[in-house]
């Protein structure tokens, strides 16, 4: 589904990823792992058409995306993004939230796109609370509107960047079982997380990404249970 090859990008003179090549089939999911700064929140940022790079190319489903502005937005439209900080608007309700863009970007009527809405809400766990403002939510349930907002797009593919880590433990499982819910039925995802639990249920693949390089890439238990790089040797004895 996605294609990314040799991708580079600068932020000035400081290299943030160094030709990055990799394949995200459909209906897969792929744990991205590795030190802080090691570029995993700016090739998120890249896949979905937040950030300018300035070498390689991202195909999805087979049509290439430059990084030029207005092609940026055609990666807007098609990878959805899920935060660490839910980024929800908190003035507007649940239901608001997650029908806002169907409507502006893909132009759906707010009667469609409220069924839908209140059907993903409700996949997620969290339709009761549909007519509440967001910011008066819990962090587990805001996330989990967080991730209905980003199905209402009906992406290709969705991106999370550490979903979990602004959680307390007990909303990280409600968001975790919602996330596990989705890979088990073929949601194509990469997912930037330190969960290993997860990572070894429901990941296809795991790569780790060092100083902006792709390090290693494996099955989940294979490179948890035996990383060959002295790196991701030593990235592992510090999270475990
Ligand atoms: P973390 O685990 O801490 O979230 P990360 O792997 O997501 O780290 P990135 O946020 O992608 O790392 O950052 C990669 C490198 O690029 C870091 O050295 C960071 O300082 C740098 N960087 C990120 N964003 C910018 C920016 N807007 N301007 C300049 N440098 C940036
Ligand atoms: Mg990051």
């Amino acid at each position: 589904t996605i294609a990314v090859r040799s991708l580079s990008k600068w932020y000035g003179s400081w290299r943030a990823l160094r030709d990055i090549s990799l394949d995200i089939a459909g209906g897969t999911c792929t744990v991205l792992c590795g030190p802080s700064g090691s570029g995993k929140s700016t090739l998120l940022r890249c896949l979905n058409g937040l950030e300018e790079w300035q070498q390689g190319e991202v195909a999805i489903g087979g049509v290439a995306v430059g990084y030029k502005a207005r092609e940026l937005r055609r990666l807007r439209r098609d990878v959805g993004m899920v935060f660490q900080h839910f980024n929800l608007f908190p003035h507007l309700t649940v239901l608001d939230n997650v029908t806002l863009a169907p409507r502006i970007v893909r132009g759906r009527r707010r009667g469609e796109s409220e069924d839908h809405a209140m059907h993903l809400l409700e996949r997620v766990g969290v339709a009761e609370h549909a007519g509440k403002l967001s910011s008066a939510l819990s962090g587990g349930q805001q996330q989990r509107v967080a991730i209905a907002r980003a199905l209402a797009m009906q992406p290709h593919v969705l991106l999370f960047d550490e979903p979990t880590s602004a959680l307390d433990p007990e909303s990280v499982k409600e968001v975790l079982d919602v996330m596990i819910d989705l890979a088990r039925s073929g949601t194509t995802m990469v997912v930037v997380t330190h969960e290993m639990g997860f990572a070894r249920r429901v990941a296809g693949r795991v790569i780790f990404m060092d100083k902006g390089s792709i390090v290693e890439t494996g099955a989940p238990d294979e490179f948890f249970d035996c990383p060959c790089t002295d790196r991701a040797k030593a990235f592992l004895g510090d999270i475990v």
